[in-house]
C-alpha cells in the first residue's frame, strides 16, 4: 500500500501526501515535503504498536524505506484528522476544509496548511476500514504559483468562492492563528495592494471568468480571473494581475491557460487517486462477492453492474461467461449424476435379488428359503393353515459325477430344477436350490396329503426325465424326498419343520431311494 502511495506521489508532483488512516487510528502516508532543501519522498506511520507515534522515514529510488528521520513525541490519532472526521460524517468521497499539518518535525518541513480529498473505505462486508485521502499543502500552491509568476512583476492568487486565500505567488500570509483556530485572510484584506485590488475587484463581480483593467497605486494593471468548481468540493478562483506594460495578450493567454492547465492536472491527480480507491475498490468488492456465491454453487447470483471502469466491466463480461459455461456444465453434469443414480439402484435390486437367487439353476438359494420360511410361518401361524416342506436330495449324485463328469453333473442339476419349477407352481409355491444336490419346496397351505401327492409328482416327473445313470439300481437320473407338513403352534418352530423334512428324506434314502417318505 505504501508503494502504491508512493508511486501515486510520483505521478503527482504537486501533491503532498497520500495516506490512509485506519479505523483503530493507526495511519499509513507516502509524502513529499512541501517545505525546506531535501524534497525527497517520504514514508510516513503512526501505528498502535509504537503508541501511534509518528515515524517519518526517508524513500530510496525504488520506494524502500530508508534510514528514520524523525520520530513524533506525542500520539498521532488519525481518527481525531479533520480529513478523517470530514469523510467520516459526509460518508462520501468528497472535499475538506483547509486545514493545519499536524506533524512538527525539527525541519518545520511540514509547517503548512493542507486541502484534499478524502473518502472513508469498507470492506466487502461493508464494515468500515478507514479514510483514504489526497492532499496537498497550500504552501506547495503558492510555490508553484511563484515560479510561474517569476519575474512578471505580477501576482497570482487561488482564492475560494468566499474570497479567503489559498495560495499566492508573492510571500504574503494568507492566515493567521488565534490559538487553535485558524483566521484566513480574505484577497480584498490582504495587506499586499495587488491583492488587495484584485481581491476587491473580484468581490464586486460574480461572472465566472474575465479580464478587466485596474488601476493600482496609479498604474494600469490587467486583471484576469476563472473560476473552477471542484467536483464534491469548493468553486476555487485562480486570478491573475499583471502590469499592462508588461501584459501582451498572447502572453496573458498563454499564462492564464497554462496556470488552469497545471491547477486543473492538480486537482485532477487528487482525483484520480481516491476515485482509483473508491470507483476500483467498490467493483471490485462486488465482482468478488459475486464470484464468491458462483463459488459456493449460487448460480442465481446476478452479475453485478458493470461500472464505469473498462478492465472490471471487462472482468465481470469474462465471468459472467464463464460462470455461464459452468453452469450449462454443472446443470448437464447433475443430469448425468441422476441417470447414473437411476441406473445404480436399478443395479442395486438386480444385485439383491441375485444375491437370493441360486446363479446355476436360476431357483432361489437358500438364504431366499430362510427368509420365505420365516415370513411364511408367521402367515400360517396367523391364519391356522398347515404348511409344509419337501426336502429333495439327488440319489447317487456322486457317482453320477464321477461317470458323466461336473458339467453333466451340473446340466442335470438344472433339469431337476426345472422339474421342480414346472410341478410346484402354484403361486405361493416356492421351490429353492438348497445346496449341493439337494433342493426345497415350501408350499403353503399344504396338508400332509397334498404335501405327499406334490412330492411324488416331483419325484415322478424327475424320473420321467430319463436321463440314463447306469451306477443307480433305478438305472436313471431320481430323487428321493422327505415331506413334512404342520399347522404352526406357539410351542413349534420353523426349525421342526425343517427337521421332520430331513428325518423324512433320510428315511426315503433308507428305504432304497426314489421315493417320498412324509
Ligand atoms: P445319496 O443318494 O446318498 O444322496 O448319494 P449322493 O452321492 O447323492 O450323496 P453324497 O452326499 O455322497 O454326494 C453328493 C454329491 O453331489 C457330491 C457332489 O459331487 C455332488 N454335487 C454337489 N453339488 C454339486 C454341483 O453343484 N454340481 C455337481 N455336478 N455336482 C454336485
Ligand atoms: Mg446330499
Ligand atoms: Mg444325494
Amino acid at each position: 500500500m505504501m508503494r502504491r502511495f508512493l508511486l501515486e506521489l510520483r505521478q503527482s508532483p504537486w501533491l503532498t501526501f497520500v495516506s490512509i488512516g485506519m479505523a483503530d487510528g493507526e495511519y499509513y502516508a507516502g509524502s513529499r515535503p512541501p517545505r525546506g532543501e531535501d524534497r525527497g519522498l517520504r514514508m510516513l506511520h503512526a501505528r498502535q504498536a509504537d503508541g501511534l507515534a509518528m515515524h517519518i522515514y526517508r524513500v530510496d529510488d525504488a520506494n524502500r524505506r530508508g534510514s528514520l528521520i524523525w520520530r513524533g513525541e506525542r500520539p498521532f490519532d488519525a481518527r481525531t484528522r479533520p480529513w478523517f472526521r470530514s469523510a467520516v460524517t459526509a460518508g462520501s468521497m468528497g472535499w475538506y476544509p483547509v486545514y493545519r499539518y499536524a506533524i512538527d518535525d525539527d525541519n518545520g518541513a511540514y509547517a503548512s496548511l493542507g486541502i484534499g480529498m478524502a473518502a472513508p473505505l469498507h470492506d466487502p462486508q461493508g464494515r468500515f476500514i478507514g479514510v483514504a485521502t489526497a492532499d496537498v499543502a497550500l504552501v506547495q500552491l503558492a510555490e508553484f504559483l511563484r515560479e510561474l509568476l517569476a519575474g512578471s512583476e505580477g501576482v497570482a492568487f487561488i482564492a475560494e468562492s468566499s474570497g479567503e486565500l489559498l495560495a499566492t505567488s508573492l510571500d504574503v500570509p494568507i492566515h493567521r492563528f488565534d490559538g487553535p483556530r485558524i483566521v484566513r485572510f480574505r484577497a480584498e484584506e490582504s495587506a499586499q495592494p495587488l491583492i488587495r485590488a484584485a481581491g476587491a475587484a473580484l468581490a464586486r463581480t460574480d461572472t465566472p471568468e474575465g479580464r478587466l483593467s485596474l488601476q493600482v497605486d496609479g498604474r494600469p494593471h490587467v486583471l484576469d480571473w476563472r473560476s473552477h468548481a471542484l467536483p464534491l468540493g469548493p468553486t476555487l478562483t485562480l486570478a491573475v494581475l499583471l502590469p499592462e506594460s508588461r501584459f501582451a495578450a498572447p502572453v496573458g493567454d498563454m499564462l492564464r491557460d497554462s496556470v488552469a492547465l497545471l491547477l486543473t492536472a492538480l486537482l485532477a491527480s487528487l482525483l484520480v487517486v481516491l476515485l482509483a480507491t473508491d470507483w476500483l475498490a467498490r467493483p471490485l468488492a462486488a465482482l468478488s462477492r459475486w464470484a464468491g456465491r458462483l463459488a459456493a454453487g449460487d448460480w442465481q447470483a446476478t452479475a453485478p453492474r458493470r461500472g464505469p471502469v473498462r478492465e472490471v466491466a471487462a472482468l465481470i463480461d469474462a465471468l459472467d461467461d464463464m460462470a455461464g459455461h459452468l453452469k450449462r456444465q454443472t446443470v448437464e453434469l447433475e443430469q448425468r449424476v441422476a441417470a447414473r443414480t437411476a441406473e445404480l439402484e436399478e443395479a442395486n435390486r438386480l444385485l439383491a435379488a441375485l444375491s437370493l437367487t441360486d446363479g446355476l439353476t436360476g431357483l432361489g438359494n437358500r438364504r431366499r428359503f430362510d427368509a420365505a420360511l420365516e415370513i411364511e410361518w408367521s402367515r400360517a401361524a396367523r391364519l391356522h393353515q398347515p404348511l409344509a416342506i419337501l426336502m429333495l436330495d439327488a440319489d447317487l449324485f456322486k457317482q453320477y459325477n464321477d461317470r458323466y463328469g461336473h458339467q453333466a453333473g451340473d446340466a442335470c442339476l438344472c433339469a431337476i430344477a426345472r422339474c421342480l419349477a414346472v410341478t410346484a407352481r402354484r403361486a405361493s409355491d416356492l421351490a429353492v436350490r438348497y445346496g449341493g444336490e439337494e433342493f426345497a419346496i415350501i408350499a403353503p397351505d399344504t396338508d400332509p396329503a397334498s404335501a405327499r401327492q406334490l412330492a411324488d409328482s416331483i419325484r415322478l416327473a424327475v424320473a420321467a426325465l430319463d436321463l440314463p445313470h447306469p451306477d443307480s439300481p433305478h438305472a436313471r437320473v431320481t430323487v428321493s424326498i422327505g415331506v413334512a407338513s404342520l399347522r404352526p403352534a406357539p410351542e413349534h418352530a420353523p426349525g421342526d419343520l425343517l427337521q421332520q423334512a430331513d428325518a423324512a428324506l433320510y428315511r426315503a434314502k433308507q428305504r432304497g431311494r426314489n421315493c417320498v417318505e412324509a
